[in-house]
């Protein structure tokens, strides 16, 4: 019998669930969108649901796997109480998500970061497996990091990583996070798409928010960037310049710090925009690096969408690998 392990990527927009088998192959997927109202129980809620159709679909169901892992945003205990969400619904102060879960599912359930899980997966699954010391970034609504190295995960006292606050020009952008001239004030997308909101009311002309509506949405996501930029808008154009000159500052300068063999991108823009985009990056970092002759690798992740459900689920340990007592 296979031993079957459960994963729950909980995002801002979305929850992407899969189910993976003891060679860590997918066996069962499922997404759904992230409630944006109500509370953390109604969170909870559409992600057991997600899980319980990827089970399906992979022939069992919840209550006999294995375990479930979650890859969650803001600050995750050891004992799976999730507090400071503040991108989704009423989640600042701490929810007991891992016991919510296990009540609903029937497996144990363990909490992680949802980058730093993304990470851990690239690095044993994707395109950071021939490395012994990597770091992702995810470029996305916000831009998160994750590391591994020399082969260990690396979390700090627990919030290691956040490169998205590497702070790129002192005085600089408000940053979503209060602060300023942090490099997702410039790179993330809800700090891109409030600059573009703000610089379309005060008269720039853009296609930005005429695209967004035409395709049904009420944000700009990643595919509303793409066909801005393709159609040649120079607004958009101009915000995701200054994105990429930003990413690669900040980038170079934790390449200097801790010198990784590779720097793997993902995410949502970083996913929609590619390999092209990974070389811009590369050209903008060249020239932040202090030893510019011998630059990490540069990779997009390999995983794409699934790998932050896939090293959730990697958080629960194979049976045969279990330690006996
Ligand atoms: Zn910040």
């Amino acid at each position: 019998v296979a031993k079957l392990r459960g994963g729950i990527d909980l995002g801002g927009t979305k929850i992407q669930t899969v189910v993976i088998d003891g060679r860590n192959k997918v066996r069962g997927e499922a997404r759904a969108p992230t409630p944006t109202s109500g509370g953390p129980a109604d969170v909870a809620a559409a992600m057991a649901e997600a899980l319980r159709e990827a089970a399906a679909q992979a022939e069992t169901e919840s209550a006999k796997l294995q375990g479930v892992g979650v890859g969650a945003p803001g600050d995750a205990d050891p004992r799976g109480v999730v507090s400071g969400a503040s991108n989704l619904p009423g989640w600042e102060a701490g929810f007991p998500l891992a016991a919510h879960l296990r009540k609903e599912l029937g497996p144990p359930v363990k909490v992680g970061g949802d980058v730093q899980v993304a990470t851990e997966a690239e690095f044993r699954l994707g395109a950071g497996k021939p490395y012994r010391s990597i770091l992702g970034v995810f470029w996305g609504t916000g831009v998160g990091g994750g590391l591994v190295l020399d082969g260990r995960p690396w979390i700090g006292r627990g919030n290691a990583g956040e490169i998205g606050h590497m702070v790129i020009e002192r005085g600089g952008e408000r940053c979503p996070c209060g602060r300023r001239g942090c490099m997702e004030a410039y790179a993330g997308r809800g700090a891109m798409e409030a600059k573009a909101r703000q610089e379309h009311e005060q008269g720039t002309k853009t296609d930005l928010f005429k695209i967004m509506k035409e395709r049904g949405h009420d944000r700009l996501k990643s595919s509303v960037w793409e066909h801005a930029i393709n159609d040649g808008d120079k607004l958009a154009t101009h915000l995701i310049d200054r994105a990429v000159k930003a990413l690669g500052a900040g980038i170079a300068s934790a390449v200097n710090l801790l010198d990784p063999e590779a720097v793997i991108v993902g995410g949502g823009l970083g996913t929609r925009f590619g390999q092209p985009y990974v070389e811009r990056i590369e050209e903008r970092m060249s020239k932040h690096l202090f030893v510019d002759d011998r630059p990490p690798a540069m990779h997009l992740t390999a995983l794409g969408d699934l790998g932050g459900a896939i090293g959730a689920a990697l958080l629960v340990a194979p049976a045969a690998a279990r330690r006996a007592g």
